[in-house]
């Protein structure tokens, strides 16, 4: 069997960025872009905020995203990867055999587990306040979590909403001191603690909560609802073959480069690594790359996972060039 100059894993915005790229630099990219295709896109109704289209539903976004892949050459499986060998030489993805490989696997927003939940996903219910806050102008909104992330969010939508909600079921916040502080000062957040969503109430959208709270069930008029309850990174099948962090993310060399900074005595053996520092998406494996969500825990954008998908593409090519035989 022929050997791939390189197999991408994901066809999300990172995937197909990467394919894009790749494509039209003659390598005819694998793209196994998993089951079904099209990644956390696909589970969004319109994106206001990726450059060039003012607005556009998520999936049709991806739909063209995979057309001008396969226009300049790119080759598409919409099969999930289930067995892999990426360390050393002799790479193989699903059994085809391949010089290098971009891993863009994406991550999941974690939901509640409420049958509600996906009935108004994109009608109210989201996981992204930068992404989805600019549709609750003036209205009233929910945030559901207690983390970081989860005040982070809340902050954000006090930018659009009349008033935020912080549901959470504890007493106390998980959050660092200083967010914490910030979000219990600001005139717009109002939290609710001890309080678990039992319920989400509406007709064709959301218009309500229904919270169990230590003073019994109680209703909250809300506009919309934001989950922020964590991430997860879809790296499961990849823990044995390159470094992943505690949270299961890629850790390429552009993040290992800020840790050694931070770390400036760093020790040897941190030193050493094989990290290549030219080749900034690059994993702990050499012509292994990674891109978008499964390696970014900040950012979670369309645009930037497109953006760091074209720069483990560029990155492919040049290790290629270095690299073949
Ligand atoms: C509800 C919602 C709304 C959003 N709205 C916006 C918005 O308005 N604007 C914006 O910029 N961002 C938005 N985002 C964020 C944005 O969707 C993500 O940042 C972006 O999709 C990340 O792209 P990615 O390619 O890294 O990963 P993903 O989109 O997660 O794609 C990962 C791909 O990998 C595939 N895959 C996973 N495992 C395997 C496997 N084993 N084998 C083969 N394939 C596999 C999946 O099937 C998928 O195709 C939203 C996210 C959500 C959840």
């Amino acid at each position: 069997m022929d050997t791939q100059k390189v197999v991408i894993i994901g066809g999300g915005a990172a995937g197909l960025s990467a394919a894009l790229y790749l494509a039209r630099a003659g390598l005819a990219p694998l793209v196994f872009a998993g089951s079904p295709p099209g990644g956390q896109l696909m589970l969004t109704s319109d994106v206001e905020n990726f450059p060039g289209q003012e607005s556009i539903l998520g999936g049709q976004l991806i739909t063209q995203m995979r057309k001008q892949a396969i226009k300049f050459g790119a080759v598409m499986r919409d099969e999930n990867v289930l067995t892999l060998d990426i360390k050393g030489k002799n790479k193989t993805v699903n059994g085809v055999k391949t010089q290098s490989v971009i891993l863009a696997t994406g991550a999941r927003a974690l939901w509640l587990g409420l049958d509600c939940e996906k009935r108004f996903r994109g009608k109210g219910v989201s996981a992204c306040a930068t992404c989805d806050g600019f549709f609750f102008r003036n209205k009233a909104v929910a945030v559901v979590g207690g983390g970081d992330s989860a005040l982070e969010e809340a902050l954000t939508l006090t930018k659009f909403a009349s008033k935020v909600y912080i549901v959470h079921r504890r007493a106390e916040f998980k959050a660092s001191k200083i967010m914490q502080k910030r979000v219990l000062e600001h005139e717009k957040i109002e939290v609710i603690w001890n309080a678990e969503v039992k319920d989400i109430k509406g007709e064709k959208k959301v218009e309500g909560l229904v919270l169990k709270t230590e003073e019994g069930e109680k209703t909250l008029a809300v506009d919309g609802v934001f989950i922020a309850i964590g991430h997860k990174p879809d790296t499961e099948l990849f823990k044995e073959q390159v470094e992943l962090d505690k949270k299961g993310y890629i850790i390429t060399s552009a993040r290992y480069g800020i840790e050694l900074l931070k770390a400036q005595n760093a020790p040897l053996e941190v030193q050493e690594k094989t990290y290549d520092p030219l080749f900034q998406t690059m994993t702990s494996e050499s012509g292994v790359f990674a891109a978008g969500d499964c390696v970014d825990f900040i950012y979670k954008q369309a645009s930037t996972a497109a953006g760091t998908g074209v720069q483990s593409a560029l990155d492919t090519e040049k290790w290629l060039e270095k690299n073949e035989a």
